[in-house]
């Protein structure tokens, strides 16, 4: 059968994380103040997260150290397994090299911990008590807990109610690791009972939840604010997959032609993806690059280009990004770590500018991709990661059609174990494909901010 398990020694896990921003042929747009419009400065994000984030938001220098601790973390499961889909390609009777990255070996399941033990460790170093967070399916939020407790942290977690109702487990994950989680909208902020008002029977969104953890974080002196994806840092944090599967890629003596990932706020396709764009634009190989997208949430495909909140209730600062505005509220689809109207400000730039190429599916066609997965490798893909093996199967069905061979290399972003009733949904033929609300996205749009410097 040939090699197909790539794994690297403890001493490759990178030291230090890939910055892009020191690669971009054009910067990206400030981050503006929602009152004054102007761009921010550090000292205004100052009461939501650590100085060395903050910093890290705005650096220009290619290579960030890792702080030694913060690898010593990631020993647990670091470096991450680079496989080749050998049984894959074999039923797909394709002539296309299938890679994935493994990214689901790390304590609660995904990427996420790779940016959570780094957020962690700053806060601690930074004198913080207590973090405040939000969570979507439950991935983010357990991931913090994991982090909080190695450094002494206290965690909140807000979690969007849908997923509080249909995921217990993922909320008994956050208990064992000794986080607080409730459900989102909840009666413990103002943003909260603002929504409650409103519309009592709120299954929440991530654009709430965020509002109810931003607001906790200002309110209290010792308490900061964690985002598990979106901003600059949390992309640099994940840097290390793409590096260590760039070494693997090497060991396997292949190279990708098309880098592949799923797209919620862009942090794991980034991670995989930004040290192969950044080689490119340093005048390396060019890559097909494609970030993959819910159609029930079609931010890249279907969203514009514009100054944006990323809360519900306009608390955040405002970013340039693919949105489809700070109000839109998905459809309750089971890839609930897809389900952010907003998108990463680095991925949404380098759309903007060509370099990286958009796609939406659908949940269905996503879950037959991940059975057929499951059933091929072994591994049961969580519904957010199906949506990257969706597309790596689309492109090696592409090559087989036009009998070219070419090397596919795909993020599997986590595993789907806390995940499988949406896999029993889905064999119960239950599962629909909701297109996203036209009126709903009209509506959000409207409430666009007004930005001069646009
Ligand atoms: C959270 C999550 C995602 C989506 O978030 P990104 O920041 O876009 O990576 C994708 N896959 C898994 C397994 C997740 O937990």
């Amino acid at each position: 059968m040939g090699d197909y398990k790539y794994t690297l020694s403890e001493d490759r896990i990178p030291k230090h994380w890939y910055n892009i921003a020191a690669d971009l042929p054009e910067p990206l747009a400030p981050v503006l103040h929602p009152g004054t419009g102007q761009p921010i400065g550090p000292d205004d994000l100052a009461p939501l997260f650590p100085m060395a984030c903050i910093m890290q938001e705005v650096t220009q220098e290619r290579e960030i150290e890792i702080p030694e601790p913060v690898r010593e973390v990631y020993r647990l499961w670091r470096p991450a397994p680079l496989y080749r889909a050998r049984r894959l390609e074999q039923v797909l009777d394709t002539p296309a090299r299938i890679y994935y990255k493994y990214e689901g070996v790390s304590p609660s399941g995904s990427h996420k911990p790779n940016t959570a033990v780094a957020q962690a460790f700053y806060n601690k170093e930074e004198g913080v008590k207590k973090l405040s967070t939000e969570t979507g399916a439950g991935q983010w939020g357990s991931s913090l807990a994991f982090a909080g407790n190695l450094f002494g942290l206290e965690v909140n977690v807000f979690m969007v109610k849908v997923s509080f109702e249909q995921k217990p487990y993922r909320r008994a994950l956050m208990e064992t690791y000794g986080a607080r989680c409730v459900a989102s909208p909840s009666m413990e902020t103002e943003s909260g009972k603002a929504i409650l008002a409103e519309h009592p029977d709120s299954t929440g969104s991530l654009g709430i939840a965020i509002s109810e953890a931003v607001e906790v974080a200002a309110k209290n002196d010792d308490t900061k604010y964690s985002l598990g994806s979106v901003l600059n840092h949390v992309l640099l944090h994940q840097t290390i997959i793409g590096q260590e599967a760039m070494e693997q890629m090497e060991m396997a003596g292949d190279d990708p032609d098309i880098v592949i990932g799923c797209a919620g706020g862009g942090s794991n396709f980034a991670g995989l993806a930004f040290p192969f764009l950044g080689q490119q634009m340093r005048g390396g190989k060019k890559r097909q690059v494609i970030a993959v997208e819910p159609a029930a949430c079609p931010t890249l495909t279907r969203g514009t280009f514009a100054y944006d909140f990323g809360d519900t209730a306009h608390l955040t600062p405002l970013v340039k990004m693919h949105t489809l505005g700070s109000t839109f509220i998905p459809s309750g689809i089971h890839a609930g770590g897809l389900r952010y109207h907003g998108m990463s400000p680095l991925v949404s730039h380098l759309v903007a500018l060509g370099l990286v190429e958009a796609v939406a599916y659908h949940q269905t066609g996503c879950f037959d991709a991940g059975v057929q997965f499951a059933r091929a490798e072994g591994i049961v893909p969580a519904p957010e990661s199906t949506h990257a093996v969706k597309a790596a199967v689309d492109q090696a069905l592409k090559c087989k059609a036009e009998g070219t061979s070419k090397t596919i290399l795909f993020n599997l972003s986590g595993h789907g174990h806390f995940d499988m009733q949406a896999y029993t949904d889905y064999f119960a033929g239950k599962l629909k494909d909701e297109d996203y609300d036209h009126a709903a996205l009209d509506a959000a749009m409207a409430d666009l901010p007004q930005v001069a410097a646009e």
